[in-house]
């Protein structure tokens, strides 16, 4: 498999593939080789175009109007086409709902390995890539290194930064690959329905967890979230439990990257953290002053959350004026 060259990005979210071409720069100029993003949808030329300028040396354009919708067979066909013929040496694939599958099945159509939700990715001094992710239910963080070709990863939105646009070249390739006939039709499509921005991509998130006694006690924190500008959250049990919400932070729940998080009556266990890690600031109210969130916090408050969420909305609205 000597032959393999080039760190290939793909994701059906454009945002993402942006973000893994900046991470794909870092690692295709660690290793010498070229950066490619395969880029299939229908009608796409436009945007292939821009790939370019976020760091793409080379863009494998498939428009086909097979390709409108996201079919698992259909862009699994591209891919697995594409993978066999050129032989990347590194695939970076987006977390997505689609995209993890995706890059599992092609993992097993190539006789692959594939590392899953990578938030860090490095090269070695033998040029394998590392993939790291958070394993045991939080408590340990994974290095793992493929000893086969491609050596395939899933990285999740926002674990890396967009890189900024520059003028550069590149090459936008069209190719013509032939599509595998899907076993599933969409019936209908429809936008989820959610309120304001979606938690991840919160800037400001206030979290509730068990300290909190009645459903309507949530207000005290939306109170604050109008505020500062933010979204409400919650650690599992209020989700899961209590059908308070509906999502939830944490391992099994939302990864967020918020400027600041505020956890109210949240013990800070490992499974909850594990999605706050890349939170700038992290404050902390809690009346048990051994909680392990302190541990974490930035800056805590040992205290009733009854009484510090009000005080502390008051004087940033007095503050803010
Ligand atoms: C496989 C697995 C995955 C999991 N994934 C997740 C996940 O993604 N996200 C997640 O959140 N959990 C997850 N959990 C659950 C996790 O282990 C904890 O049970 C959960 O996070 C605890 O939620 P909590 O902090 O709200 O509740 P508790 O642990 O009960 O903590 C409540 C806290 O509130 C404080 N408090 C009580 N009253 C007040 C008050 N009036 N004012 C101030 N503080 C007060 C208490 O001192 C306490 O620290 C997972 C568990 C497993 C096994």
């Amino acid at each position: 498999m000597s032959e393999s060259k080039g760190v290939w990005v793909f994701s059906e979210n454009y945002d993402l593939t942006l973000e893994l071409l900046g991470k794909g720069w870092e690692i295709a100029d660690k290793l010498q080789t070229e950066l490619v993003a395969v880029f299939a949808g229908y009608d796409v030329q436009e945007k292939a175009d821009e790939m370019v300028r976020y760091g793409a040396d080379k863009v494998y354009l498939i428009d086909n109007p097979a390709l409108e919708s996201f079919q698992a067979e259909a862009y699994l066909s591209v891919l697995h086409d594409l993978a066999a013929n050129y032989k990347p040496e590194i695939m970076l694939i987006g977390s997505t709902r689609n995209g993890k599958p995706l890059a599992a099945r092609l993992a097993t159509r190539l006789k692959t390995g594939c590392t899953p939700d990578c938030r860090r990715l490095s090269v070695d001094e033998n040029g394998r890539l590392i993939g790291e992710r958070i394993t045991y239910g939080g408590n340990a963080v994974a290095k793992i290194a493929s000893r086969t070709k491609p050596q395939i990863a899933t990285v999740p939105a926002r674990a890396f930064g967009k890189p900024e646009p520059q003028d550069r070249n590149g090459q936008v390739i069209k190719l013509d690959v032939k599509i595998e006939e899907p076993k599933t039709e969409i019936v209908e499509t429809k936008p989820l329905e959610t309120s304001g921005v979606k938690i991840e991509e919160a800037e400001v998130i206030i979290s509730c967890g068990r300290g909190l006694e009645k459903k309507d006690d949530k207000a005290l924190l939306e109170e604050l979230g109008k505020v500062l500008g933010g979204q409400v959250g919650c650690s599992r049990p209020l989700a899961e439990d209590r059908k308070w919400f509906t999502e939830w932070v944490g391992l099994s729940g939302h990864k967020v990257k918020p400027k600041l998080y505020v956890a109210c009556g949240i013990s800070g266990v490992i499974q909850h953290v594990a999605g706050i890690r890349d939170a700038k600031t992290i404050v902390a109210i809690n009346k048990d002053p051994e909680a392990p969130i302190f541990e974490v916090a930035d800056y805590g408050v040992v205290g009733d959350l009854y009484e510090i969420l009000p005080a502390l909305t008051e004087a940033l609205k007095k503050h803010l004026q």
